[in-house]
């Protein structure tokens, strides 16, 4: 057994240094690379990933893991579980052609230049051909990976949030339609001539990265083990808890956008930061689902980031960034506005409120193409008759439309649902914390160290070593339950429109 530990963890470093150099060229692509360079990019991606797989899928890997797989008993619970999973996975490779799997990850490679230069010059012709070839893989994805219990949209969906079906987003999307949307218009029908106290003013992109870097700095952001850049679309990345990246997008005419996306990438990045480093280089490294993943992002923009707890102590900060924009706004001002409900077309710049509205219609959407076999010259005017049905507006342009998310670019469907019960989850763990924590008298100490430190406790320390529902109930003894969100949101915002919330 000691043997095979060994031979297995031998190879696993060979595996985890390819994933490493996928990372680092992943990164380059997204920051800094010269827009050039892509064609030639893509040929040595491809040489890299059809190395790595070859190892994933070599008989002496095979044998090594299925061997442990039988004798699992006998490993300890963090090798346990890893090998279950690693099993997983490779009978999951196992069933994909390895060229058609090489060539997807070469067209994923140029897929987000294809879609971001469609984006800039709002013309989703230029992308079309492009996704057409992801969606098509995707459903030879779905044939080869179906199971008796898994199977059509089920399988892209489980493998972003493990377990979870179209049954169960379907409940969960209808008790959000049934109790938030009424609320949803009562709060929109208020919010209407809502002033906000930041528009038609400008901020000048090296103050907005100032604060953004004062704000690492509150929210104890490491950075001896990270770092923050610049790209189209803001996300975080990371190799293990000591090296997380995350970027942000500044706009002189809207200040809030890179204020919340680098309080929300913090919330991934710290996630990834604070898992234990015995699970750096394996694979129960990072965060352990998507959701799981977004309700620490949720839960710091939303919960913390656009609390009054937090901009009492910040604002004047702020406030000394920008002197001569922001002084004829009050702390209240701000943060009516920081909480201003809108119907918005885009997803990333919606309000807490109306945000699963958007998640709602993308997985709308996706069911429409994987499971009603929308075609792709549809899927446009599909987009907007359902922003129309929910929001009761005409999308504009197509890159305020279908165009706006650099997901799908990616292959990535199946994710968006997670984000709204990301959400759901972050509501429910902060009552939690709530019982444990000072909340607000942990924000008045001027930084989030002790709140960092009980999610670090409770969920982060465990990294992918568990399952996310396990963790969960382990963190606060219950299992998932949507109602812990829906009260949040009708509660905060019946206070902030002065609506009654029965
Ligand atoms: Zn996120």
């Amino acid at each position: 057994m000691k043997k095979l530990i060994e031979q297995y963890i031998g190879i696993r470093k060979r595996i985890k240094a390819y994933e490493y150099a996928l990372y680092m060229i992943s990164w380059d692509s997204e920051t800094e690379a010269p827009s050039g360079c892509f064609e030639y990019r893509g040929e040595q991606i491809g040489v890299l990933v059809e190395e790595s797989y070859r190892i994933e899928t070599s008989e002496e890997y095979v044998h090594v893991v299925d061997t442990l797989y039988a004798h699992r008993d006998e490993l300890d619970a963090d090798l346990y579980h890893e090998i279950v999973e690693v099993k997983k996975h490779i009978d999951k490779t196992r069933k994909i052609p390895m060229d058609q799997y090489v060539a997807f990850q070469i067209l994923l490679s140029k897929s987000q230049t294809i879609w971001a230069d469609a984006k800039k010059k709002n013309n989703f012709e230029l992308f079309k051909p492009t996704l057409q070839k992801i969606i098509s893989f995707l459903k030879d994805y779905i044939r080869y990976l179906e199971t008796d219990d898994c199977k059509g949209y089920n399988i892209l969906l489980d493998e972003y949030e493990p377990g979870m079906t179209i049954n169960d987003y379907d409940q969960f999307f209808n008790e959000l339609k049934t109790r938030l949307v009424p609320f949803v218009k009562k709060v929109i029908a208020k919010a209407a001539n809502d002033e906000s106290f930041l528009s038609g003013k400008t901020f000048d992109v090296d103050g907005q990265k100032q604060f953004c870097s004062y704000l690492q700095d509150v929210l104890c952001f490491d950075r001896s083990h990270g770092l923050m850049k610049e790209s189209e679309h803001p996300f975080t990345t990371g190799s293990g808890s000591t090296d997380v990246r995350f970027t942000n997008h500044y706009y002189p005419k809207n200040l809030q956008s890179a204020l919340f996306s680098a309080i929300h990438e913090m919330g991934h990045a710290l996630y990834e930061q604070q898992c234990d480093s015995k699970y750096d280089g394996t694979f129960s490294t990072g965060g352990a689902s998507l959701s799981l993943h977004e309700s620490q992002s949720r839960f710091y923009e939303n919960i913390l980031g656009r609390s009054k707890a937090f901009w009492e102590q910040h604002y004047s900060v702020l406030q000394r960034q920008f002197s001569k924009e922001l002084q004829d706004v009050s702390l209240d001002e701000f943060y009516r506005t920081i909480n201003q409900v809108k119907a918005s077309f885009i997803r990333t710049e919606a309000d807490e409120l109306t945000y699963s509205l958007h998640i709602m219609l993308r997985y709308d959407l996706e069911k429409a193409i994987f499971v009603e076999g929308l075609s792709i010259d549809d899927l446009q005017d599909k987009w907007n008759d359902l922003f129309f049905e929910y929001f009761g507006l005409v999308v504009p342009s197509v890159k305020e439309g279908l165009l706006q998310d650099i997901h799908w670019a990616g292959g990535m469907f199946g994710y968006f649902p997670t984000y709204a019960l990301g959400s759901a989850y972050s509501a429910q763990i902060f009552h939690y914390m709530k019982k444990d924590l000072d909340f607000e008298g942990v924000i008045a100490s001027g930084n989030t160290k002790a709140i960092n430190e009980w999610l670090k406790t409770k969920i982060h320390q465990f990294a992918s070593s568990r399952y996310p529902k396990d963790i969960i109930r382990q963190a606060i003894g219950e299992d998932f339950d949507v109602s812990y969100y829906i009260d949040y949101l009708i509660s905060k915002y019946s206070c902030l429109y002065g609506i009654n919330p029965s």
